[in-house]
């Protein structure tokens, strides 16, 4: 076989075009939460100038939700109470801290899930949402579950529950089962404000959480 004849001029275009063509395949692709942002974040911006409710009135802020969008769990609560409303963060006083020992419990980080509540005002006197303020806020709910897609949801005590599954059923008949919300598990447990009233009800949320652990898996 004849020796091929070294061009320098040839070999260095090869040698830069075959360069260009490894770093073209190094380029991070897009990641899935950066398409999750760009569809959730035109949302998240309007529902901090919403007014679609009485709860914009008294609000110090909207608390929209926080956390992964690529989360495999979401949490949803019932509305923001007075740390919440003041920091603009989801579950962030005592019942947020428990929401967090729970989820550390369960072998996860709190940004590794995604937590949000069924109304971002907070209502006066912390006081429970009232219908036509969870179906003016029902939205931005449906929006952050639909871009998270996460495998399952767990709806902190009977408000998120009665707002995700449109059931009035008392939560003795809400636990204990795995209902669907448009094709995603949903688990109901008691509300980590209710556990801080009642904390003889802990083994029950963490047999709710044993539930969920395997739905999580691969
Ligand atoms: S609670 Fe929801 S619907 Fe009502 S003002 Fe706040 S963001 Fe808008």
């Amino acid at each position: 076989m004849t020796p091929r004849p070294f061009k320098p001029k040839e070999e260095l275009l090869s040698i830069l075009k075959e360069t260009r063509r490894l770093l073209e395949n190094m380029k991070p692709s897009r990641s899935i939460s950066n398409s999750k942002l760009e569809q959730l974040e035109p949302i998240r911006r309007q529902a901090l100038v919403c007014r679609a409710c009485r709860l914009a009135k008294e609000r110090t802020h909207v608390v929209f939700g926080e956390g992964s969008l690529d989360a495999k769990l979401v949490f949803i609560g019932e509305g923001p109470g007075r740390s919440e409303d003041l920091q603009g963060r989801p579950f962030v006083g005592q019942a947020g801290i428990l929401l967090t020992k729970i989820i550390q419990a369960m072998g996860l980080q709190r940004e590794q899930v995604y937590i949000a509540n069924v109304v971002k005002c907070r209502p006066p006197m912390n006081r429970p949402p009232e219908p036509d303020e969870v179906a003016a806020c029902s939205g931005y709910l449906k929006a952050q579950l639909s871009t998270i897609q996460p495998k399952i949801i767990c709806a902190l005590g009977r408000t998120a529950a009665t707002a995700l599954l449109g059931s009035q059923a008392p939560m003795n008949q809400l636990r204990g089962k795995t209902f669907q919300w448009e094709g995603i598990p949903l688990i109901v447990t008691f509300h980590p404000a209710y556990l801080l009233r009642n904390p003889a009800a802990k083994p029950q949320v963490w047999e709710d959480m044993q539930r969920i652990l395997p739905l999580l898996k691969p």
